[in-house]
C-alpha cells in the first residue's frame, strides 16, 4: 500500500537501527518524549524500542486527547444528557472513558441517557435535522486536528439555521502543554524525570505547521522533530533528534515532509480562528489547569455553545484514586509502575482514560504485551 508500505520496510529499519546505534553516543542517556499517543503504539506496536540501544529511552507524553480530558468535563456531558435531555453526539472513543465514581457515556446511555456515537460533525448535524424537536449538542473534543470539522459544523449549523445544534467544546492545544510540562516541577533540574528532545505532533502539525513549535523548543533549549506514525518515521525522526542532541543543536526540524509544511494548513487555521477564539486556561486531567491551552467558542457563535445554552454544575473531579494516569500523563510513570494496570484495570474494564483511548499508553502497555513478552530483535530471536 503506496505511504505505507515503504515505511514499513524491514530492511530500512535495519539500516536505521544501525544508524541509531553507532551514532548514539555510549557516555550519555538520551530521554525522548513522544508528545502523540500515535507515536506510542507505534513503538510499542512495531517494537522500536528493541531497535534501538538502552540509553535511548522514549518518554510517554499527552499527546491523547481522550486521556487528558479531565473527569468534571465528562461529567458535565453526561449532566447535559441526562439533566437536559439533550442527544449528546460523541466520538467513540469517549464512550467507555471513566468519569466521576467510573461513571462513563456507555453506562448513562445503558441508563436511559439519547447518547448517540458519531464518525464525523456532519453525522450531528444530521441528527439535529432529523430531530428538529430535540436539542442535539456534539461533544467536541480533540487537539488542534480535529478543530476544523468543530468549526465547520458551527458555520454550517448557522447557515442552515439549525436552532437546535450545539457544541461542548473541549479542544485543547499542543504547543502550551509542552511549555507547561517542561516548566512542571517533575522535570526540573534534579527532578524525577528528564526530557531532552521532543517527537512532535505530526496530525496537529498538517493543521498548525511546525512554525507553533519553534519557540518553546528555543525558550526551553529542547530540540523538535515533527514525526510520522509509521515505524520508519519513528526511527528516522529518533536519528534525526540524537544528530541534534549530539551536536548541541536546537531546532524543529520536519521529518514529516509529506504532510507536514512549516505554515500548515492556513485555510483550516483561518476557519477555526473565526469560529473559536483561546481560553484562558482550561483544566488537563493529569497536568492541572494550564494557560492558554484550549479553545472556545466565539462570542458570535455564542447560539451554538453548549455551555451558554445549557447550565451544567461546576463539580469536583473524582479520578480513581489508585489510578496512576496522571503521573503517566506527565511522562514520569510508565503504565506498569501503576499496581492496578492489568489486575484490576483492563481495557475491559477501565479504571483511566489511558487504557480506554486508542491512543492511551496503559492500552499500547497492554495491547502489544509489551509487558509480558522478552524484547525481540528484528529477526524475531529473542534478545
Ligand atoms: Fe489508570 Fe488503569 Fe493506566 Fe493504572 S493501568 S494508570 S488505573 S488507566
Amino acid at each position: 500500500m503506496k505511504y505505507v508500505d515503504e515505511f514499513r520496510d524491514r530492511e530500512l529499519a535495519k539500516t536505521l537501527a544501525s544508524r541509531i546505534a553507532a551514532e548514539a553516543a555510549g557516555d550519555r542517556d538520551y530521554h525522548l518524549m513522544e508528545f502523540c499517543g500515535g507515536h506510542t503504539h507505534a513503538i510499542f506496536r512495531y517494537g522500536v524500542q528493541d531497535l534501538v540501544p538502552d540509553n535511548v529511552r522514549f518518554v510517554h507524553g499527552p499527546g491523547c486527547p481522550v486521556c487528558v480530558l479531565p473527569s468534571r468535563r465528562l461529567d458535565d456531558a453526561i449532566e447535559l444528557a441526562e439533566r437536559h435531555g439533550v442527544i449528546l453526539c460523541t466520538y467513540g472513543d469517549m464512550m467507555r472513558v471513566p468519569g466521576s465514581k467510573r461513571r462513563s457515556l456507555i453506562r448513562a446511555k445503558a441508563d436511559g441517557a439519547d447518547i448517540r456515537m458519531v464518525y464525523s460533525t456532519l453525522d450531528a448535524l444530521k441528527i439535529a435535522r432529523d430531530n428538529p424537536g430535540r436539542q442535539v449538542v456534539f461533544f467536541a473534543i480533540g487537539f488542534e486536528t480535529t478543530t476544523p470539522p468543530t468549526a465547520v459544523a458551527i458555520k454550517q449549523a448557522e447557515a442552515e439555521g439549525l436552532g437546535n445544534f450545539s457544541v461542548f467544546c473541549n479542544h485543547v492545544l499542543t504547543p502550551s502543554a509542552i511549555g507547561h510540562i517542561l516548566e512542571s516541577e517533575d522535570f526540573a533540574e534534579g527532578g524525577p524525570a528528564r526530557i531532552d528532545a521532543f517527537l512532535g505532533p505530526s496530525h496537529v502539525s498538517a493543521v498548525i505547521g511546525s512554525r507553533p513549535y519553534e519557540a518553546p523548543a528555543k525558550h526551553y533549549g529542547k530540540p523538535v522533530v515533527i514525526a510520522g506514525f509509521e515505524p520508519l518515521d519513528v526511527m528516522q525522526s529518533v536519528l534525526m533528534l540524537i544528530r541534534q542532541l549530539n551536536e548541541g543543536r536546537v531546532e524543529v526540524e520536519n521529518q514529516y515532509t509529506r504532510v507536514v509544511t512549516r505554515d500548515g494548513n492556513r485555510k483550516a487555521q483561518a476557519l477555526v480562528a473565526e469560529v473559536l477564539e483561546v481560553r484562558d486556561a482550561f483544566e488537563w486531567r493529569g497536568l492541572g489547569t494550564i494557560p492558554r491551552s484550549a479553545l472556545r467558542i466565539r462570542e458570535r457563535f455564542a447560539a451554538f455553545d453548549a455551555e451558554e445554552r445549557f447550565e451544567v454544575s461546576d463539580k469536583k473531579s473524582g479520578e480513581v484514586k489508585s489510578c496512576e494516569c496522571p503521573s503517566v500523563l506527565r511522562g514520569v510513570k510508565k503504565p506498569t509502575d501503576c499496581k492496578l494496570f492489568g489486575t484490576v484495570c483492563t481495557p475491559d474494564n477501565p479504571m483511566g482514560s489511558c487504557m480506554v483511548s486508542s491512543e492511551g499508553a496503559c492500552a499500547a502497555y497492554w495491547s502489544y504485551g509489551r509487558f509480558r513478552e522478552p524484547a525481540r530483535d528484528l529477526e524475531g530471536t529473542a534478545a
